[in-house]
């Protein structure tokens, strides 16, 4: 197995687990134009929810200066994300803005977007003419009737389709190939596990699989409703065989599963039954400048604080490696060994606050 992402220079910033800060996801937006039931269910996230004011938000200048602090502690890879990001107006500016920045190593920075794709075919040429190199599409089923059970707003499936080929056509799986992640809820759309992978078999798309996870507190998660990946790739290798392949980086989420035939790729990511905690490099931060070291955190770091009470770019990084070095979160595994803190009556951050 080879690690290709640690040279020396990088791997000084660790947390209380000895885990270095290598990847950010920087929440753009609260607003989302999808209401999947599990991330911001209707019922919660009506005509009535609040969003964040404008003047909450992180500016682009905001988000790049920490962008550029970030790095400079060993942050090699941003993913924007939300909410919807591609909401986010102008969103190509930041892209432009962030493409600027290299890593410590002197590579250019590793920028991605997840998306729920329904914005993609009127945007994608110009995410890459600013910079964007690579993109995660979510999509919940290929079934029409299903797909809109799942987006909860009628959005048709063949829209986002349209919208994976215009990122395809725009050159955003040239770097890397395009990822297209599926929550997968037992019972709900489980029978959209075979006609997903199907659809995606030697289309050059590497689909992934993802457990649905009891992050926040608003969407009634019930642990019967997971899908273990275990079961997502049996049932698929009875159809279509697969063999298990190499993880390419250090922290990498999911578990890589090759068509026994060479025509692509599929991912699991086990958030619930596999905890990978131990290799958790990612911070998060928040659409209003907070900054959570876990998924399942309750509570942020203020750095729009710093960064608004004229605070210099020191002492923000002193802030960040203090806060990294203070870091000691494993939730998914405390929650595999039955140990979780009962966080039943604490209101738990949003997905769609911090982004997935
Ligand atoms: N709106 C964009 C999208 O859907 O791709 C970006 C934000 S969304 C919060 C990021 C990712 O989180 C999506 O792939 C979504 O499916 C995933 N997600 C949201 N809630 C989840 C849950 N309860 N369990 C597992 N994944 C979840
Ligand atoms: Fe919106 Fe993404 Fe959440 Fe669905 S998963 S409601 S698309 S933010
Ligand atoms: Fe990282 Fe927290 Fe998820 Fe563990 S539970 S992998 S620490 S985000």
């Amino acid at each position: 197995m080879t690690f290709s992402n640690t040279p020396a220079a990088l791997t000084t910033l660790r947390d209380q687990r000895q885990r270095p800060l290598r990847d950010l996801r920087i929440s753009i937006t609260d607003r989302c134009n999808f209401r999947c039931s599990y991330c911001m269910p209707k019922s919660v996230f009506d005509k009535d929810y609040v969003y964040l004011p404008q003047t909450s938000l992180l500016s682009f200048e905001e988000i790049t200066r920490l962008a550029k602090i970030f790095v400079a502690q060993g942050v090699q890879k941003i993913r924007l994300t939300g909410g919807e990001p591609l909401l986010r107006k102008n969103i190509e500016v930041l892209i432009a803005m962030l493409a600027k920045i290299k890593t410590l190593d002197g590579k250019p920075l590793d920028i991605t977007l997840t998306t729920n794709g329904s914005l993609l075919k009127k945007k994608s040429q110009s995410l890459v003419d600013a910079g964007l190199a690579r993109v995660t599409v979510s999509l919940d089923g290929i079934d029409d009737a299903v797909f809109k059970r799942m987006n909860d707003v009628e959005f048709p499936v063949q829209d986002v389709l349209d919208g994976i080929a215009a990122a395809k056509a725009a050159g955003l799986g040239i770097h890397s190939p395009i990822k297209v992640n599926m929550v997968v809820k037992r019972g709900t759309n489980d029978d959209q596990i075979l006609p997903m992978a199907r659809h995606f078999k030697g289309s050059g798309v590497v689909l992934r699989f993802i457990e649905y996870m009891d992050v926040g507190s608003t969407n009634g998660w019930d642990m019967r409703e997971v899908m273990p990946s275990k079961e997502v790739v049996t049932h698929i290798h009875s159809e279509m065989p697969l063999v298990q392949l190499n993880p390419t980086i250090l922290g990498e989420t999911a578990e890589r599963w090759g068509y026994a035939d060479g025509s692509g790729e599929i991912g699991v990511i086990s958030s619930v039954t596999q905890a990978f905690c131990a290799d958790c490099n990612r911070a998060r931060l928040s659409t209003e400048g907070q900054l959570y070291l876990c998924l399942f955190a309750t509570q942020g770091h203020d750095l729009r604080g710093l960064l608004r009470n004229g605070s210099s770019d020191e002492a923000i990084s002193t802030a960040v490696q203090n806060i990294w070095q203070g870091r000691s979160d494993n939730y998914s595994e405390l929650r595999a060994s039955g140990l979780a803190p009962k966080t039943i009556n604490i209101k738990r951050v949003e997905m769609s606050y911090i982004g997935g």
